[in-house]
């Protein structure tokens, strides 16, 4: 008797089609990018503090970099808060100009936040930051729909507060074939 697959839940499928896009649409351009995401001139990047303590190259306790910031004689671009900091208006440490790279990809030093940015999946939603200029909504909503199949509606809206988010939200028109089963 053949045993039926799985069937993936939807935030998984939405980060596989995330991952996939990136892979295939976003990292590809990153060495010709016009403005570079790591400049951080326009994003705020949240950093924990052993990525702080290692791109910075700090040989000071935690305690006593605080200490630092506090006092203003720390680096201007770095703010903590709640535990975390959050860096903004000058280029990251690991950000190689010359080549538009990253010296830490696929290393623990690099932040949770540049691996999903300009798309990821939130809440069984995905979202695509128009600020990277690699992304193509329409071509990315079409990748969705292929991935999903007949059956699933892929509606497409833009933040109000802040326009350059963009989320894809999948409607359901037929029940899928997992769905079913369970049912039974
Ligand atoms: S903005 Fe987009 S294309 Fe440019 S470096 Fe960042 S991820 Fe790459
Ligand atoms: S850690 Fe790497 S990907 Fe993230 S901002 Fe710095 S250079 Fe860019």
């Amino acid at each position: 008797m053949s045993v039926p697959k799985p069937v993936k839940g939807l935030a998984a499928t939405l980060a596989d089609v995330a991952a996939a896009y990136q892979a295939a649409a976003v990292i590809p351009h990153c060495t010709a990018c016009s403005r570079p995401c790591c400049r951080l001139d326009v994003l705020v990047l949240e950093m924990e503090w052993p990525q702080i303590r290692t791109l910075w190259q700090l040989t000071e306790t935690r305690a006593a970099f605080d200490a630092r910031l506090a006092a203003g004689k720390g680096p201007v671009e770095i703010r903590p808060w709640n535990g975390l900091y959050y860096v903004h208006s000058k280029p990251c440490p690991a950000f190689d100009a010359s080549c538009g790279r990253c010296r830490v990809y696929g290393q623990p030093a690099k932040p949770a936040g540049c691996s999903d940015f300009p798309v990821y999946e939130d809440g069984a939603e995905l979202v695509a930051d128009l600020r990277c200029e690699a992304v193509d909504v329409a071509a990315l909503t079409a990748q969705l729909a292929q991935t999903l199949g007949e059956g699933a509606r892929v509606l497409q809206s833009a933040d109000r507060e802040f326009p350059f988010l963009v989320t894809l939200s999948v409607k359901q028109t037929t029940a899928r074939r997992g769905d079913r089963q369970k049912r039974r």
